[in-house]
C-alpha cells in the first residue's frame, strides 16, 4: 500500500514483476516496480497449495512433485507463476486438467485503492484474475490453488515430412481438440536451419496400456516417464529457444481448409530467414469448462502462435508478421492470447478482452482509479491521457 502512495504523490506509473517472462517487456518500465519473486512461501492443506506469489514454473513444479502434487503449468521452468496464471496458462497437460487459471481458487492482492482483498470475497475480481491477463488490478502476493495428485504420462511425437504437412495438419485440427480428454497435443511447423519441418506431438495423462488403448497417433514413438521427468524433457526444449523473437497469436473455431494451409507454408517460406515457427496447441476437453475472464472459450478447437527471431533485422521480421496477419488472420477468431502479448495491434482491445472489457474496466476503475497500473496493454479507458 506505501507504496502505491508514494507512486500516486510522485505521479509515476507502477509496473508488477514475477517472472518478467513477458514477451512484450510488460513487467518493466519507467515508473515503480514491485518485484514481487521473492514471495515464495508454500504451504498445503488437503488438497489446496497456499504459495507465494513468487514462484517460477519449474522450481514449484519440482517442490510440489515431491510431495506427490501437480498443478497445470507450462513446460518453461523460468516463467513466473503469477504472469502465467493471470494470462490463462497453456501448458501439456490443458485438456485434461484445465489451464492453470482454472486452478486459482482464491488470491490474496493489495489493490492501489482498497488495501488487502481476498478475491474470493468479491465474484467479479476472483472471475477477473482467471486469466483477464496481466497486472491490472493490484499486486497479487498470495494464490491458493487447487492441487491434482501427481501421475505418469506419457510422451508423444512424431515428424511431419513437409509433403504431408496439409494432409496431417488437417486430420490434426479435427481430431486433437475432440480426443480424450487425457491427451493434450500440438502441431509445430517451423524453420530449422534451412529447411522447413514440423511435428506433432504432446503428452497423455496415463499409462501406455491407456495410450495404446486410445488408438490415437500409432505411428508416434512413445514413452511412459513420471510427470516431472516429462516436463523436464520438454521445458529443456523450451529453454533453449530465448534469443530476441516477436510473435503473435490467434484462435481457431473452424478447421483450416487446404487453401488456407497452403497459404500458411508458402508465409513459413518466406520467413525462412527470421527462422520463423507457427504452433498450433490443442483446446477443447477441461478448457472448456473454466469459468474465469479467459476470452476464448468453448469451441476453440486450438491457439495458434506464430514466431520469428529477430536475427538483427527486427523491421524484416516485423513486415513478416504483418503479412502472416493479413493472409491467415481471416481463418482465425480474431481473438488473442494474452500470455502471448503482442505491441502494436490495432484490435488489441478487441483481441484481448472481447466482450469482458466493460466488466473488467469496471473493476480496474474500483481497485485502481488513478491508472497507476499502466501499460501498453492495460485497462483504461479510451482518451485517458
Ligand atoms: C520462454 C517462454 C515460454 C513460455 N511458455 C508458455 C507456455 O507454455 N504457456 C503459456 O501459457 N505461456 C507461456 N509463456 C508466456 C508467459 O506465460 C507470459 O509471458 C507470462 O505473462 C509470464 O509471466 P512472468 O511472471 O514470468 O512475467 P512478468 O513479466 O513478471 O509478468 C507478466 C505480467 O503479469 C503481471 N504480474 C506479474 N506478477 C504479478 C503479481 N504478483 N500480481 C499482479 N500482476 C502481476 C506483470 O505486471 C505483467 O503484466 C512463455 C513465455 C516465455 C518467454
Amino acid at each position: 500500500m506505501g507504496a502505491f502512495s508514494l507512486a500516486r504523490s510522485q505521479g509515476w506509473p507502477v509496473s508488477l514483476k514475477c517472472g518478467g517472462h513477458s514477451y512484450v517487456g510488460l513487467s518493466g518500465g519507467d515508473g515503480l516496480v514491485l518485484d514481487v519473486s521473492r514471495l515464495l512461501s508454500l504451504r498445503i492443506q488437503g488438497d489446496r497449495l497456499f504459495c507465494g506469489a513468487g514462484w517460477r514454473l519449474g522450481p514449484l513444479r519440482t517442490a510440489l512433485a515431491h510431495k506427490g502434487w501437480m498443478l497445470p503449468l507450462g513446460q518453461c521452468p523460468g516463467v513466473g507463476l503469477s504472469g502465467f496464471l493471470l494470462g490463462g496458462g497453456y501448458g501439456p497437460t490443458a485438456r485434461g486438467l484445465g489451464l492453470g487459471c482454472d486452478s486459482i481458487l482464491d488470491a490474496q492482492m493489495i489493490s492501489p485503492a482498497l488495501g488487502r482483498v481476498q478475491a474470493s470475497q468479491s465474484d467479479d475480481l476472483l472471475w477477473a484474475l482467471r486469466g483477464s491477463g496481466y497486472g491490472q488490478f493490484g499486486a497479487v502476493f498470495e494464490w491458493c490453488l487447487q492441487l491434482q495428485p501427481i501421475q505418469e504420462v506419457v510422451v508423444f511425437r512424431k515428424p511431419v515430412r513437409e509433403t504431408e504437412f496439409i494432409e496431417e495438419l488437417e486430420r490434426w485440427q479435427h481430431q486433437a481438440p475432440r480426443q480424450d480428454w487425457r491427451v493434450t497435443s500440438y502441431f509445430h511447423l517451423g524453420y530449422q536451419r534451412a529447411s522447413l519441418v514440423g511435428a506433432l506431438g504432446g503428452v497423455f495423462l496415463g499409462t501406455m496400456r491407456e495410450w495404446r488403448r486410445i488408438g490415437w497417433q500409432a505411428r508416434a514413438e512413445a514413452a511412459q516417464m513420471p510427470y516431472l521427468a516429462a516436463m523436464n524433457r520438454l521445458g529443456g526444449a523450451v529453454q533453449k529457444r530465448l534469443s530476441p523473437f516477436r510473435a503473435t497469436s490467434d484462435f481457431l473455431a473452424q478447421p483450416l481448409s487446404a487453401q488456407a494451409i497452403g497459404a500458411l507454408i508458402d508465409q513459413l517460406h518466406k520467413g525462412a530467414s527470421h527462422q520463423v515457427q507457427v504452433t498450433f496447441d490443442a483446446y477443447g476437453g477441461a478448457i472448456d469448462q473454466g469459468v474465469g475472464a479467459f476470452p476464448p472459450r468453448p469451441g476453440r478447437l486450438a491457439c495458434v502462435q506464430a514466431l520469428g527471431f529477430e536475427r538483427g533485422h527486427p523491421h524484416l521480421l516485423g513486415e513478416w508478421l504483418s503479412e502472416y496477419a493479413v493472409r491467415l488472420r481471416p481463418f482465425y477468431t480474431g481473438e488473442a492470447y494474452a500470455n502471448y502479448a503482442e505491441l502494436g495491434r490495432k484490435d488489441w482491445r478487441e483481441a484481448y478482452f472481447g466482450s469482458h472489457w466493460e466488466r473488467l474496466l469496471s473493476l480496474k476503475v474500483l481497485h485502481d482509479p488513478c491508472f497507476l497500473l499502466r501499460h501498453p496493454l492495460s485497462l483504461i479507458p479510451l482518451g485517458t491521457p
